[in-house]
């Protein structure tokens, strides 16, 4: 059933210490942002009845894209089209890129954030999996100041994160990344068709080789696994200096088969979920070896 729109209230302001300070005068207070969730929920007539935060009148969040020498910042609004348009991402983190190409379709991409995508969630969200795997964090602002918060560290179970009723997430901060030819990145999406479907099970991956086939960084991210974006931080721990060998690449499928503990729900089913998770680290892990040119050299 569709709810009466005129239960719902929406607040504009015309700078972020206004939009600061409505979030902490209102009681529990909802930012919206591209409302690409939002009115999904109000078609449903899911929508919480109360005061709406307009985050597109507030200057300070309307910015794009800053790229300094050590990081990349998408603000509050910043969208997935955004960051697909920009020659930046291609060469420094195409994985970006790639997941702004997999949400939705373009009408979505134009208006949903990336903020938005943190903001919702959801397991299923893709655009979460690809920060994470490039450490990105949150500044979280509110009246009394501002925080950062690694976005590994931000959720804590189904749809609970780390973020009080009065704060705003303002930025994500990604550092640059140095590309040499010892890397691989993995992004991939496993969805009822290629295109404008929800994931069924995602893995956003990456690795380092230094020296020569030894595993000197990695990065194991799931979507639509568990409750929550998942980073498998004792699996890459494992995995750390090692060679990639058949039998490494089975330990890793067995680690992934034991320590995800999959959902059920209307897409999929935790035992289907389970088995596509282990299918994608063997193919991460196979691909990773095939691809790299190993160097001594960087
Ligand atoms: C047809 C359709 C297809 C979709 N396909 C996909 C898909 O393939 N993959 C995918 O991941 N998602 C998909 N989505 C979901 C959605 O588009 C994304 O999650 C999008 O990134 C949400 O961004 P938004 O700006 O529209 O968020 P909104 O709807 O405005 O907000 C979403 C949540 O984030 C909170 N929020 C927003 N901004 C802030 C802030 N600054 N601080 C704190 N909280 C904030 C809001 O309060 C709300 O809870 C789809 C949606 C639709 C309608």
């Amino acid at each position: 059933m569709r709810t009466n729109i005129a239960e719902y209230s929406m607040i504009s302001c015309g700078s972020l210490v206004q939009a600061l300070e409505a979030m902490d005068q209102t009681p529990n207070p909802i930012p919206f942002a591209g409302g690409t969730d939002l009115m999904v929920y109000l078609h449903f007539g899911k929508l919480p009845i109360g005061t709406y935060l307009n985050l597109h009148s507030v200057p300070e969040l309307r910015s794009k894209i800053e790229i300094t020498d050590q990081e990349v910042i998408l603000h509050g609004l910043t969208t997935y089209m955004d960051v697909y348009t920009h020659s930046f991402f291609k060469s420094e983190m195409p994985i970006l890129q790639q997941a702004a190409s997999v949400v939705g379709a373009i009408g979505i991409q134009t208006r949903g954030t990336w903020v938005g995508n943190i903001g919702n969630a959801s397991p299923a969200a893709d655009g979460v999996p690809a920060l994470m795997l490039y450490d990105a964090d949150l500044v979280l602002a509110s009246r009394q100041g501002q925080r950062r918060v690694f976005l590994a560290d931000y959720y804590q179970g189904y749809k609970k994160t780390v973020r009080l009723p009065n704060e705003l997430i303002l930025e994500i901060r990604i550092p640059r990344q140095k590309i040499n030819t010892n890397s691989f990145v993995y992004y991939r999406k496993v969805g009822e068709r290629n295109a404008q479907a929800i994931s069924k099970v995602l893995l956003a991956a990456r690795l380092e080789f230094w020296p020569s086939q030894t595993i000197k960084d990695i990065r194991i991210v799931y979507g639509s696994v568990m409750p929550y974006t998942y980073r498998m931080k004792k699996l890459e721990q494992h995995l750390l200096n090692q060679h990639i060998t058949p039998q490494l690449i089975a330990e890793a499928v067995h680690w992934v088969g034991h320590d995800l503990k999959p959902i059920d729900d209307i897409r999929s089913n935790a035992k289907y979920r389970r088995k596509v998770a282990q299918n994608l680290m063997e193919e991460f892990l196979t691909q990773a070896q095939a691809n790299v040119v190993f160097s001594e050299g960087k």
